[in-house]
């Protein structure tokens, strides 16, 4: 099931506001995707873990709103569907940070965490997100 904002506990709320921003704030590296990068979205495989609806402006306020639901994945990503009513127009953004794979053999030492059989790893270099996905699923 999808959360919203306000199921997280406080202390859940008070580090997605740190890693993410408010309300009216855009999330870190919040940038236009096209409809062919939206279609391979992880977000379709893996589905979202958290939706929040923001009307978001940029700290400049020399632009207009940005009014989205935005979709958030475990890996610390997400994306998002800006639709315009008027022009009857969507687009496509993505957030988060754009993970650049490392070899995980130091990180997994470091948690203490050993693989098992059909375990394997991913770890980002520029976040730290480390995912361990079973390949006998
Ligand atoms: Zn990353």
């Amino acid at each position: 099931m999808i959360k919203e904002i306000h199921d997280l506990s406080k202390e859940e709320g008070k580090a997605h506001v740190i890693k993410y921003g408010r309300f009216n704030d855009f999330p870190p590296n919040w940038h236009e995707i096209d409809a062919k990068a939206y279609s391979r979205a992880d977000y379709f495989t893996y589905g979202a873990w958290l939706s929040e609806y923001r009307q978001m402006l940029p700290p400049t306020r020399d632009k207009v709103m940005v009014a989205a639901r935005l979709e958030f994945l475990r890996d610390g990503t997400g994306y998002a569907v800006v639709n315009d009513w008027h022009e009857q127009t969507i687009k496509y953004f993505k957030f988060g940070c754009d993970h650049q794979w490392g070899d995980p053999t130091e990180e997994l030492k470091k948690r203490g965490i050993k693989l098992a059989m059909f375990d394997n790893a991913s770890y980002c270099v520029k976040c730290g997100h480390l995912a361990i996905h079973d390949s006998s699923d």
